[in-house]
């Protein structure tokens, strides 16, 4: 039996609504599950609720909220080696990588409990005499949540955790093609304590799910992770609206790693394959441009096809695979015209660039070589735009000034590295690049939880960080209080 509900208040499975099936990326075969393709009467119905629930929920002690938080930490690290499986059956990442993923959800919903017990406010000095001024925090109201398929546990986790944390309710609605493991996780919530309605899961068409959550009076706030061009659609619907509401976009990257003339070229070679092909490319801090000094180039892009030659590729359950599949169908065709785009557009493809196939291990799955162009100039559509797979595009540059404004030259800012020994250069790369994050030996991929994230440029709307402490400023607005004695 594959169908599976949501969570409109209470979980529920749907009767009159056509199902759609999720399959496995690695082995398209086998069916994951199938969720119901929900209207937008569903989703008014689920904001109704999560409105309705805000009212006893935003008062609840934030003890007894970060209680909840803990107790499904315990529960997700109880089933992390089963959540991990689902995981990488469903979007196709290794096992390893999935086991950390869970890790992080749970390192995530322990942070964020421990951080709501904390001072939110401050007491400020009144001009007065007998007068005690202070702000609070107060939680927005009903938050929309919209999360892509690429990190489909831990993403949404860093949005759904602090906006429960701090006293909002949420109805979230995942990415169509990986919506099994967000359902879990609610489950556990709900399994942990969570009060009916707080935590609400729609699934469906982005033109009607999606939309009724961007368009719908009742949400307070929303917040979106995923392409620039969705973010931008969004955009432009909460703009005609004409009301103020808050809304996070954390959107796409193309982020450079540098080796410097200063730097050690294997730990650049190693992080670079690991942040380019690692989760196949598919992370919004992977590599796409590795910029190394001219002198170097040689004997630099000679080591790193032979490094990039012993990246295995298969099923992310078999043990020993470093890369799994592409997604689904249309990010493995997505790549693959990039590939073609590359070729056509004068780069010189050095490994890879086809789709892997033969015997009963690849020929059911969206797989992909781990690919290397050469001779990429930043004016080529494979530097500039974004690909989200595992191609890798190497270019080269003569000074450091130079290699900044590489990096700069695209329109995104997510993240951006530099392998260097000399912190001077390391200093001057971290003030000049225009990214959200930069890394100094160190690969561009892995965050930390404690840590704000978000991207600048068209990377993100850049006004509200996620993760780290700074996430609570978009869950909740400060009130300031005059109290006269
Ligand atoms: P999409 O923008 O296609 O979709 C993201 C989410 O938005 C999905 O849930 C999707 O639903 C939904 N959606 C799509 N269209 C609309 C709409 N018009 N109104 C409301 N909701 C909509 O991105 P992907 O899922 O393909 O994710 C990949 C992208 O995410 C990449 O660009 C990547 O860089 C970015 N990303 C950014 C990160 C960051 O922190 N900056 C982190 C991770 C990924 P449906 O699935 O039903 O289409």
């Amino acid at each position: 039996m594959h169908e599976k509900g949501i969570y409109i208040g209470r979980y529920t499975m749907p009767k009159d609504r056509e199902y759609y099936e999720i399959r496995n990326p690695a082995d398209t075969r086998q069916i994951i599950s199938k969720f119901p393709k929900l209207a937008r009467d569903d989703v008014k119905a689920a904001i109704s609720i999560a409105k309705d629930a805000f009212q006893k929920w935003s008062k609840t002690l934030p003890v007894e909220r970060a209680k909840i938080l803990y107790k499904t930490a315990e529960i997700i690290e109880s089933r992390a080696n089963d959540l991990a499986r689902l995981l990488t059956m469903e979007e196709g990442k290794t096992l390893n990588d999935s086991v950390f993923e869970v890790v992080r959800t749970a390192n995530l919903l322990r942070f964020y409990a421990g951080l709501i017990t904390r001072a939110q406010g401050k007491v400020i000095p009144s001009q007065d005499k007998n007068t005690i001024i202070l702000t609070t925090r107060e939680p927005l109201g009903v938050i929309a949540v919209i999360t892509p398929w690429n990190f489909p546990l831990s993403l949404p986790a860093w949005k759904v955790i602090p906006a429960i944390a701090t006293g909002n309710t949420v109805v979230w609605k995942p990415a169509s093609i990986t919506p099994t493991i967000a359902l879990e996780l609610v489950k556990v919530f709900y399994e942990a304590g969570l009060p009916e309605g707080v935590l609400n899961l729609v699934t469906g068409p982005a033109s009607e799910v999606g939309d009724e959550l961007v368009t719908n009076k009742e949400i307070d706030a929303i917040t979106f992770t995923g392409s620039l061009q969705t973010g931008k659609e969004i955009n432009e619907k909460i703009g005609r609206q004409n009301r103020f509401i808050r809304i996070q976009l954390e959107l796409g990257g193309k982020n450079a790693t540098v080796l410097s003339k200063n730097g050690d070229a294997d730990l650049a070679i190693e992080l670079t394959v690991r942040s380019a092909f690692g989760l196949t490319g598919q992370a919004c801090t992977a590599t796409s441009r590795f910029l190394v000094p001219e002198e170097m180039h040689d004997e630099v892009l000679n080591k790193l096809v032979e490094r990039t030659k012993k990246v295995v590729v298969g099923n992310g359950l078999k043990n020993g695979v470093d890369m799994g599949p592409l997604a689904s169908r249309e990010q493995y065709e997505k790549v693959l015209s990039y590939i073609e785009i590359g070729k056509n557009e004068g780069a010189k493809l050095v490994y890879g660039g086809q789709p892997i196939r033969g015997g009963e291990e690849f020929d059911y799955g969206y797989f992909v070589m781990p690919t290397i162009f050469d001779q990429v100039t930043s004016d080529m559509r494979i530097a500039k735009e974004e690909i989200f797979g595992p191609v890798l595009a190497v270019m080269t540059y003569r000074t450091l000034d130079e290699a900044i404004d590489i990096v700069n030259s695209t329109e995104y800012g997510l993240i951006a590295g530099i392998i260097t020994k000399d912190i001077s250069e390391a200093a001057r790369f971290a003030e000049n690049v225009k990214a959200g994050v930069i890394k100094v030996n160190k690969p561009t991929i892995g965050l930390e939880p404690w840590v704000p994230y978000g991207g600048v440029k068209s990377s993100g709307n850049d006004v509200y960080k996620e993760m780290g402490e700074e996430a609570i400023e978009f869950f909740t607005r400060i009130k300031a209080t005059y109290i006269g004695y």
